[in-house]
């Protein structure tokens, strides 16, 4: 069987399309098949329009959500209840063509693929957007040590049932699926695609939630924030040694004392850094302690899966 798992947020006017164009790939495909969609809090009739669906095709199944949980968390709630061989991740504005699953899945057969992701060939997101987009998949890259794998991917990907269950094993509740998808290893694949622009609507995760996810993923595939802060301390304190002898043992250095303004500024500098460095390590203390918590990541109102 192969489950197909899309969140879906606010996409009333897309839906009809998405489901008819999942449906129609799905069957092309010629094996059984389910179809489950989170509904993450919807707040328009999304809902109520894919119970619709239902009635016609229960091969379509609905989980609805407590509430909006964010798109990572919906991604999470329907794998967890993917039953197929195959899982496929699908974003559901339509960037990401349903009829990319038939190639998805002669990729995996044809190399015995275990994970095939989605390789982005071009970015359509424009502007300040896509410069952030590009910064983040930038700086992903580097400190994953992946260059050219982790900065085109996104969920759009196919895993078949042992990758996954590694998936589902990571039970950390901040979560970037794209890369931790690459963390479990196995035999990746990529499909090169040009990813379309969104049918309908604005995007759904505004900028707050990208910086959100942004963040998520640096700190919790890297120590490169605490690298940052213990090796300029050390360079700090290399230099401030070096001026102090300067000004111990040379007669020009002694003079620079006398002049209280540097001092200032280099006093606000070291506070400003030290600051900002406090940020970063309360950024893993909160991480910390958000896990410690321990708390679900979402809670299902309704299921609608037999
Ligand atoms: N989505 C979701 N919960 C959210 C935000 C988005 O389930 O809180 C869904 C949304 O309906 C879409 C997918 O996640 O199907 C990707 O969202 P979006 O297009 O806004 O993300 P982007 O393309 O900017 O990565
Ligand atoms: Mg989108």
């Amino acid at each position: 069987m192969i489950s197909l798992v899309i969140p879906i947020y606010n996409e009333e006017p897309i839906i009809d399309e998405l489901l008819y164009r999942s449906l129609t790939t799905l069957k092309e495909i010629g094996r059984p098949f389910e179809i489950i969609i989170v509904d993450d809090g919807s707040e328009d009739n999304s809902l109520q329009k894919l119970l619709d669906h239902r009635k016609n095709d229960a091969r379509i199944k609905v989980v609805e959500l407590s509430r909006n949980f964010g798109h990572q968390a919906a991604f999470t709630a329907g794998l967890k209840r993917s039953q197929g061989e195959h899982t496929v991740m699908m974003d559901g504005d339509l960037q990401d063509s349903p009829e990319l699953i038939k190639e998805m899945y002669e990729k995996m057969k044809s190399g015995s693929f275990d994970i095939v992701n989605g390789y982005r060939k071009s970015r359509t997101e424009k502007g300040f957007r896509g410069l952030m987009f590009f910064f983040f998949h930038r700086i992903f890259a580097i400190i994953t040590r992946q260059k050219k794998v982790v900065e085109n991917i996104g969920n759009f990907s196919m895993l078949n049932r042992a990758s996954l269950n590694a998936l589902l094993q990571m039970k950390e509740k901040t979560r970037y699926l794209p890369g931790l998808r690459i963390y479990v290893g196995y035999k990746q694949g990529f499909l090169d695609y040009e990813r379309e622009d969104r049918k309908e609507g604005k995007p759904k995760m505004r900028f707050r939630h990208l910086m959100k996810l942004a963040t998520d993923a640096i700190f919790s595939f890297s120590r490169l924030p605490i690298f940052i802060c213990f090796y300029l301390g050390l360079l700090g304190i290399m230099i401030t040694m070096v001026i102090g002898l300067f000004m111990i043992f040379s007669d020009s250095g002694t003079k620079l004392i006398t002049d209280y303004k540097p001092m200032l500024v280099g006093l606000f500098f070291l506070g400003s850094v030290q600051l900002a460095f406090i940020g970063i390590v309360g950024e893993y203390v909160f991480k910390g302690y958000k896990e410690s918590q321990n708390r679900p990541m979402y809670f299902v109102r309704n299921e609608y899966l037999d």
